[in-house]
């Protein structure tokens, strides 16, 4: 990870905090909160830290990093790998993070279809001719809705002792705000994007003029909806290799989304059943002190208890009910948990993912559970 050493190491006079490259970070977290990309690739990943925070930001499906340094790339990329909790509690969402390995200078059709892409503190990294392929590589190419570009801005070197050229010695350049905005500008103009300029890490009080220590570029596609016309140019061919791919596991997919409705649905007939049986409970203690409601609620219990009249109970019964040692729960009582009904969306859809995995009444409309042997009902 590039820290722009310098700026961190020569502390005595300025010290940013946060430090500068979490502001840095921060910055691309807060802009994805603001509008929400789906699909997000960071270019000049290194070791993966920004694309490990844009992991837990929901809105994203698909995350992707490119770099040309495999191993900085490899040094950190299983903290990308879905944990043991991703696998007991699913999330909504889908997400897909992959690595790629290979230059910005190149076009590899996987880097299409994004709605943001970031490159942060990589362009001061490109050769020349790099550099002079970025352009049509990023916003001709990949095209996406937004490009953040960071870089560092050098008006500002003179407040970090000890930088005589470059913050870091791999910089091949280093703009003052002058440079990085006719370079941005130029941009933009040529690939139909407007770009907006802020920064992070301000500068001392009375030093302002220098402005940010980081400048940032902001891009913004001009007529997202209008297709390129150079779509049918675009080469299928892949340039990148893959080195890491992992798809969390998500409610999307019908096998996570089922253990999870067949736990839920369990675990709210257990509450149901517990409650039902407690209010048993209680009344049977009422009755021992009033034989005049005993009577009463004794009637209503035989309805419900006749052998004869199971089916038509259990088929007309909203409620859950005892008959003898079994509780019925009606399926529609349990898809009205609000959890149960935005896990199924609807009722027919909850049926068919408990088919075969819970036992139901002979009708198929209640789920029954012994009044006892709790754990045996499955
Ligand atoms: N974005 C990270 C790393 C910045 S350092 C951060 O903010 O901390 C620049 C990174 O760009 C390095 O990891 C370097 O290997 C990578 N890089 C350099 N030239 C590249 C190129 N042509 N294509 C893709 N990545 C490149």
């Amino acid at each position: 990870m590039d820290k722009n050493f310098q700026e961190e190491q020569f502390t005595g006079m300025i010290k940013f905090t946060p430090p500068l490259y979490k502001q840095r970070y921060q910055f691309v977290k807060d802009l994805v909160g603001k509008y929400k990309p789906k699909k997000v690739a960071d270019l000049g990943c290194a070791d993966c830290t920004l694309l490990w925070m844009l992991k837990f930001c929901n809105c994203i499906e698909v995350l992707a990093g490119l770099d040309t340094c495999a191993s900085v790339m490899k040094e950190k990329m299983h903290t990308l790998s879905p944990l043991p909790g991703d696998y007991l509690q699913p999330a909504e969402r889908s997400l897909t993070v992959t690595l790629h390995h290979g230059s910005v200078a190149h076009k590899d059709p996987c880097m299409l279809g994004f709605d943001l892409v970031t490159c942060i503190e990589l362009i001061e990294h490109l050769e020349e001719s790099e550099l002079e392929k970025f352009p049509e590589v990023v916003f001709g190419f990949m095209a996406p809705t937004m490009v953040v570009i960071s870089t560092p801005n050098s008006e500002f070197n003179p407040l970090l002792p000890g930088v005589t050229v470059f913050r870091h010695p791999d910089h091949k350049f280093e703009w003052d705000r002058a440079q990085f905005q006719s370079w941005a500008l130029d941009t933009a103009k040529r690939y139909d994007y407007t770009v907006e300029f802020t920064g992070v890490g301000s500068p001392p009080t009375g030093m302002e003029d220098v402005g940010f220590c980081t400048q940032i570029g902001v891009f913004v596609k001009k007529y997202p909806q209008t297709s390129k016309p150079a779509q049918s140019e675009k080469p299928t061919e892949a340039a990148y290799e893959t080195v890491f791919k992992a798809v969390y596991p998500s409610l999307k997919d019908e096998k996570y989304l089922q253990n999870a409705v067949v736990s839920e649905v369990m675990f709210t007939a257990q509450v149901i059943k517990q409650s039902l049986l407690d209010h048993l409970v209680s009344e049977q203690e009422k009755y021992n002190d009033n034989p005049t409601e005993r009577k009463f609620q004794l009637q209503r219990s035989v309805n419900c208890f006749s052998e004869d009249l199971e089916t038509q109970a259990v088929e007309k019964s909203t409620e859950p009910f005892v008959n003898g040692n079994v509780v019925y729960i009606p399926l529609k009582k349990i898809f009205s948990s609000p959890k149960v009904t935005r896990l199924c969306g609807t009722f027919e859809k909850l049926c068919k993912l408990i088919t075969g995995k819970v036992t139901l009444s002979t009708d198929g409309s209640a789920v029954i559970l012994n009044t006892e042997h709790e754990n045996e009902e499955n």
